[in-house]
């Protein structure tokens, strides 16, 4: 079930992947032509679409394939929602070779380019936290550390708190001073940038964020140095039969929609 995917989700993964390679291989060099990608995420996109139609196939299906939820639940993927992501591709696709991290990141005099997709991990009160930042790069004109984070969906109230904690884990990490940390969301889909300062009341926030999480996570755990859960029994069943709808796990908890 953690191998299930969405269109949307997968789009967003795919875009992400094509972003990775185009920073490690194509710095200071001819990008290739938008279509190009256009037509390899395409690909992707197929072939997940036909493997997860097709139950026999399921198993046949190389390891870095999703099945999508929606059509492993037994619901269609309608002609209109296909046109809309493929629409959204091309959207995102023009939008980062536009925009402003990218270009920073790619071809940017006094641009030192840290790091992209790493996996890294912190302490916050005895529990190990786990952060990727999609880009990371020190601008020493401004003399500035910029944290970018690619959205290919729409603006939401969590994206300022997800920049805020991975501004405190390179506070913690590196010492940078938060003063010199700017983070940066990049809406690939409207070609939209927000550039912020992350002030003390948004520290605040995300502390007390992890916090209330910790605690709640907490009361769903046995043996926390085994990471041993609970009995599924005893975790509470969703009001929303929206969130229901879309998540993954829905043949594990028998919930009827
Ligand atoms: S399907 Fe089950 S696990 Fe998923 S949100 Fe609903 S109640 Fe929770």
């Amino acid at each position: 079930m953690k191998k299930l995917s969405n269109l949307p989700m997968y789009l967003g993964d795919m875009l992400h992947k094509s972003i990775y390679t185009l920073l490690s291989h194509y710095r200071f060099k001819e990008l290739p032509p938008i279509e190009t990608i256009e037509k390899h995420i395409r690909n992707r996109l197929n072939q997940s679409y036909r493997y997860s139609r097709d139950k026999q196939l399921w198993h046949q299906k190389p390891k870095e394939i999703p099945l999508l939820r929606e059509l492993v639940y037994g619901e269609e993927i309608g002609r209109e929602t296909i046109e809309d992501m493929i629409h959204r591709l091309q959207q995102c696709l023009g939008n980062l070779y536009e925009s402003r991290s990218f270009q920073d990141a790619m071809y940017g005099n006094h641009i030192n380019l840290y790091e992209s997709e790493q996996f890294h991990a912190f302490r916050f009160n005895e529990i190990k936290i786990y952060v990727v930042m999609d880009l990371l790069y020190q601008d020493e004109k401004r003399d500035k550390w910029i944290i970018v984070d690619w959205k290919t969906g729409r603006e939401s109230m969590e994206d300022r708190n997800q920049l805020a904690l991975y501004s405190l884990y390179l506070h913690e990490k590196d010492n940078i001073p938060h003063h010199k940390i700017k983070v940066r969301n990049e809406y690939l889909a409207s070609g939209e940038q927000r550039e912020n300062s992350i002030q003390t009341n948004d520290l605040d926030q995300v502390n007390e964020i992890m916090l209330m999480s910790i605690i709640q996570m907490l009361q769903y755990m046995e043996d926390v140095k085994r990471n041993k859960p609970v009995s599924i029994n005893l975790f509470e069943k969703s009001e929303h039969p929206k969130k229901c709808s879309m998540c993954n796990f829905r043949s594990m908890c028998e919930r009827d929609i």
